[in-house]
């Protein structure tokens, strides 16, 4: 089967190989893959940033059907539709995995990083860990889900966001502009969205941004204050240092911030302002099993829509320049069906 794998060299792009998967073992499914979106994470793992996997096949966003089970499954069927996210298992017996917080296990495998990935024809899973794609929801579409659907569903969770508080959203890229569409239309809060770019602020918009900011504006979290008084939460998905200070100062007492993208470097965070307003601040990483079957079913609903377009397998390194030269809107999904 054909699949995109990492090469020796690790320079950020990829080969499409035929390659051979073990057999599947105890507790496993072997999935014959429909589509797999490719991730700016899928580009970090490829190019080395998190440690060298050389022939390693990317890819954790992947949906297919299973088409082989192992005798002592009993979960999952052959024909069943299940995803492969970027949390491939946890242990599922330290502190994290038996609380509910399974995606902080020390020893969790990763697809397409520490396990091999959705970027191919087939894929093996942990049938415990295989979250079904519901009836009802596109595929397609349930590949962004997977990933950065999940992602803001659970951070807007870690904000605590209730209806009819404002959230703001910082940066209304991939992330973002499903971030408003959760705030909006699953969490039912009031939505602020912040962006530098004009065009993905009337996307934001369109999914249901009352107030729109361009980032390059001097006073955003001043402007914020005026107008709403400050936002309950702050969900930070732009990949610089310096909008996370800004929105520490765009939250109300009691505020949160919620650190989802990934910069280089430090948040200054004043300390008489945490103390007196009550602020707090919490990272939040993708989302556990149940997070995805969420997130999945809102996408059922029909609540959420993220955008996507189909490639081919051997279009991949061009995507992957693509993403580079931030020439992408929506995300570029390979089509294993034809
Ligand atoms: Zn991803
Ligand atoms: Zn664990």
């Amino acid at each position: 089967m054909k699949a995109a794998v990492i090469r020796d060299s690790v320079d950020g792009y990829v080969d499409i190989k035929d390659v051979e998967l073990r057999p599947i073992t105890h507790g496993e499914a072997l999935v014959k893959m429909e589509y797999c979106g490719l991730c700016h994470t899928d580009l970090h793992v490829a190019a080395g940033d998190f440690g060298k996997k050389p022939g390693r096949i990317i890819g954790h966003e992947g949906v297919g059907r299973v088409i082989q089970v192992a005798d002592d499954v009993d979960n999952l069927k052959i024909g069943d539709r299940v995803s492969i996210a970027w949390f491939y298992k946890g242990c599922g017996h330290c502190e994290y995995c038996i609380t509910g917080r399974e995606t902080l296990c020390r020893n969790v495998k990763n697809s397409g990083f520490t396990v091999d990935g959705a970027m191919a024809e087939e894929c093996i899973v942990d049938a415990n860990y295989a979250v079904k794609v519901p009836n009802g929801l596109n595929p397609i579409e349930a590949t962004s889900l997977t990933c950065a659907g999940v992602t803001m569903y659970k951070a807007l969770k870690v904000g605590e966001t209730r209806p009819g508080q404002w959230v703001e959203v910082v940066g209304c890229g991939g992330l973002g502009n499903l971030a408003v569409q959760y705030a909006h239309n699953v969490f039912g809060a009031h939505v602020i969205a912040v962006d530098g770019n004009e065009q993905k602020l009337q996307a934001a918009k369109d999914d249901g941004a009352e107030i729109l900011i361009n980032r390059h504006d001097p006073d955003v979290a001043e402007q914020i204050q005026q107008r709403v008084g400050g936002v309950h939460n702050a969900q930070i998905t732009a990949v610089t240092a310096d909008a996370f200070t800004t929105s520490v100062n765009a939250l109300r007492p009691d505020g949160k911030l919620v650190a989802v993208a990934l910069p280089q470097g430090d948040m200054q965070l004043n300390i008489a302002k945490t103390v007196l307003d009550g602020i707090q601040v919490a990272g939040s990483l993708v989302g556990t099993r149940q997070d995805l079957a969420e997130t999945f079913q809102f996408g059922a609903e029909g609540k959420v829509k993220p955008i996507v377009h189909t490639r081919k397998l051997s279009e991949v390194n061009d995507i992957i320049d693509e993403m580079k030269s931030n020439s992408i809107v929506g995300r570029m999904v390979v089509d294993f069906t034809k």
